[in-house]
This record gives C-alpha cells, structure tokens and sequence, in this order.
C-alpha cells in the first residue's frame, strides 16, 4: 500500500471483527440458525434481537430497530431504576466485546471490557462479565485484566479469549462457569515463537484455532496444550472458520486509484476453504471471488449460517475526495493550517450473500447510497452495518459520530439505528480504540 494515512478510521472500525463460536455449531451445523458467528463491538444480534452494551446491557427485537429507543429493554426491570449507576443489575461496565451463545436453552451474553469501577486502582482494569438473560443472573468471569480485550470464544467450559499487548494479541482463557478468575490465574497460552501475533478464529468444540502473523493457522486445546501448526496461507489476516472448513484468502491482486495527491491501491483475494479435517492449499475449493481485502481484514463474514462478502470493484471505490488535516504527520500539500489529504468515499456499497452447502452467490445489495465499512449482522430479513463516511443520500441523515443503519432486506429500506444523542454517542470512535472509555 502506497498511502496508509487517509483511511486509518476505516481501518479501526473494519479491524472491530471478532470472533465467538459454541462448540455446538460444528457438531449439528443449521444453515438458518445462529451457530458459529463472529461478534461485534459494542452489539450482537442473537435469536432476532439485537443486544447492546454500552454501560448497560439492553436487547431489542429487530423488528423494532428504527424504534429502537422505544423498545430497548435493559435487563433490569425494576421501574424506579434510571439504569445510570453501577447499582443497576444490567449494569456490566464498559463493554467492548460482546458475544451471545445458548447455554442451557437460554441466551448467555458474555462482555469483556472496562471494569467500570469508580476505585482508582481498578479504573484502568478489564473484565468478562456473563449474563443470563432468563434468570437475569450476572457473574464476573475475570476481573483485574491489564490490557485490553479484543476478541472472545466460548465452549461450554471456557472462554477463551485475546488481549492488546502493545502492537500484538495474546490467547488467554478462563472457565465460563466458574467464580472470579484473577488475572494472575487465567491461563496463558505458550507464545510460539515467542512474542508472536496471535488473533483469535474461533473454538470448536474442545479446540481452539488462531493464527499468527506470518499467516500460520494454529489449532490448540481451550488448555492451549500441544498447539501445532494446521495450514499456512499467504495472507496474515482472511481467515474464518465454519462447518468443518478453513476458509483462507488466495491470488491477491491489486487495483489502483489515483487521488488528488497520491495514488492509491486496493487488492482483492478469492476466499478458498479446505477441510479443518485435512487442511491443505491442494485440498481445497474457491468459494468467493474478488473479495476486498485491507490492513488485516477480508470483507467476508458468516451470519446466520450464510457467507456475506463485499467484492472489490470500480463501484465499491465510490470518488476519492480531498480534505484537510491539522496532523503534522498528513502528507500532501503543505497549507495554512493543515496539510491536504486525500480521502475515500465510497459511496456505493454491494454485498453478496453464498451459500456454502451450493457455493451459489445472490446480490444482497447494491448502490445504498452509504458505504458499509463494517458489516455488523447480515441475515434473511436485515442487514445491519456501520457507515464511514456520508453517501449521497439525504433522506437518511448520516451521522459522524456513530452511522448504523439497519438495511431491510424485504422493503428495500434503510434505516439509521442509531439515535441522535450526543451523550449516546460520546466516545463511540474511542471504544474501538480504547476499551476502558465508555
Ligand atoms: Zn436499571
């Protein structure tokens, strides 16, 4: 990539995958049902609702979304709570991380993120809250965590999960069921090598798959004992895992664009799968071609046992723009009070919708009128997504500090969720920077 500087927001938003998985999606794999997903920061849809955490844990039915504020129920019911305080049981601090599993025929959402204590010591500590959603029971999982926690797993014994080290992820886990684990004993998986990058693709069953920065797929036990090396692909990113498969990014390529002050490049990669039984480059299949690729991310994702992925082409581009930046740092021309940059809009989005038993593709949308930078829920009825940057569009206002909007996939409408609240909405970009802020 020639220019790093103009899309770095973009960056951070599209960087917020992550990944929860029950061990159950593997072993009865249902198309239609929730099964193996990958969660989102702050929101997870699960079982038709969209659950949100922000201090408080509150669902709404996706019916409901362009009323959201009206029908959000935070898990506290009691009619006298202003659910503002720590006191209020949907209380769960600052939530970065969230992922929603069935256990025991009930909905568990598990949170990592700021402790939300008001005590000095503990401020800047991270913690895995789990919610039962019937009995509306809360539990601490692990409290006291030092560094940030960007993506989680969950089998039925363990949560598994990585920490922000600096510029690298490190596996930790601790039991799902259990009491409060202290940081000191959750369980470290080895670094192999040492001080390698290690990013979460998702438990399966007992097992639990990552892979590193040199584009190893490494398969261990929810233990981290006897971890070996499953796959090695080309990419250091692109990775997912569903239904028995390893789907990995292949034959890059690159397309270039020229903006106001500098050129740009994109590239593309065909998203190809083995079997996580005999996983292999030769053993495997294209699925997905011309998938757009960035910084660490494949725009690819499972929902609701569908594969979701946006194609790069002349249309996904949109104009490039130029603006202005006061960072001493911009390239470009030097000006009064800032430097020039070039910025990308794109202001037409597509999305394509396979199903991985047939491999055949339908468009699910295209020319919004809104990029779709994040791809938050993609299912038969909506598609829920965050937006970087105004599109054309004016009879949905666009919204700097927090675009969501909900695509409904029957009336072909488009919906911003998010309310107008600025209160609401501060520190919104800073949550997919720092965790501790909420
Ligand atoms: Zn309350």
């Amino acid at each position: 990539m020639k220019r790093l500087y103009p899309i770095v927001l973009v960056l951070v938003l599209l960087l917020s995958l992550a990944a929860c998985s029950g061990p159950e999606d593997y072993r009865s794999p249902s198309p239609t049902q929730g099964g193996f997903s990958m969660s989102s920061r702050g929101s997870y849809v699960y079982g038709g609702k969209l659950y949100e955490a922000r201090r408080v844990l509150s669902a709404c039915e996706l019916a409901h979304l362009d009323e959201r504020e009206e029908y959000a129920e935070a898990f506290c019911f009691d009619p006298l709570c202003e659910h503002d305080s720590p006191n209020c049981k949907a209380f769960i601090g600052g939530a970065g991380t969230l992922c929603v599993r069935e256990i025991g025929g009930t909905a568990a959402v598990f949170a990592a993120g700021g402790s939300g204590s008001e005590n000095e010591e503990e401020k800047t500590a991270y913690k895995i809250t789990r919610f039962d959603t019937d009995t509306l029971m809360k539990r601490e999982l692990a409290r006291g965590i030092p560094d940030p926690i960007e993506t989680l797993c969950v089998t039925d014994e363990y949560v598994v999960f990585t920490v922000r080290q600096g510029g690298r992820h490190a596996l930790r886990a601790c039991p799902a069921n259990g009491a409060k684990t202290l940081w000191a004993d959750a369980l470290w998986a080895e670094d192999k090598p040492e001080g390698a990058d290690h990013r979460l693709l998702g438990c399966v069953g007992e097992n639990v798959y990552y892979y590193d920065e040199a584009g190893n797929v490494w398969e261990t036990t929810v233990t981290f004992e006897k971890a070996k090396i499953l796959f090695t692909g080309i990419l250091p990113y692109g990775y997912l895992l569903w239904d028995g498969y390893l789907y990995f990014p292949y034959n890059l390529s690159a397309q270039e664009i020229q903006g106001y002050t500098d050129c740009f490049t994109f590239s593309s990669a065909d998203l190809f799968r083995t079997p996580l039984s005999a996983p292999s480059i030769e053993n495997s299949e294209a699925v997905a071609r011309g998938v757009y690729t960035s910084y660490n991310v494949i725009a690819a994702r499972f929902f609701e046992g569908k594969l979701y992925w946006s194609p790069l082409d002349a249309e996904y581009f949109g104009t490039v723009e130029y603006g202005w930046s006061t960072s001493p740092d911009a390239p470009g021309a030097e000006l009064a009070g800032g430097s020039m940059i070039d910025t990308m809009i794109r202001s037409t989005a597509s999305l394509y919708e396979t199903d991985p038993r047939t491999l055949e593709a339908t468009e699910v949308l295209s020319d919004l009128g809104y990029n779709t930078v994040n791809i938050l829920y993609a299912g038969p009825e909506y598609v829920l997504f965050q937006s970087s940057v105004s599109g054309y569009r004016t009879d949905v206002p666009y919204d700097p500090m927090g675009a969501q909007y909900v695509y409904d996939r029957t009336t072909a409408a488009l919906i911003r969720y998010q309310s107008n609240s600025a209160e609401e909405h501060a520190g919104w970009f800073y949550r997919y920077l720092d965790l501790a802020e909420d």
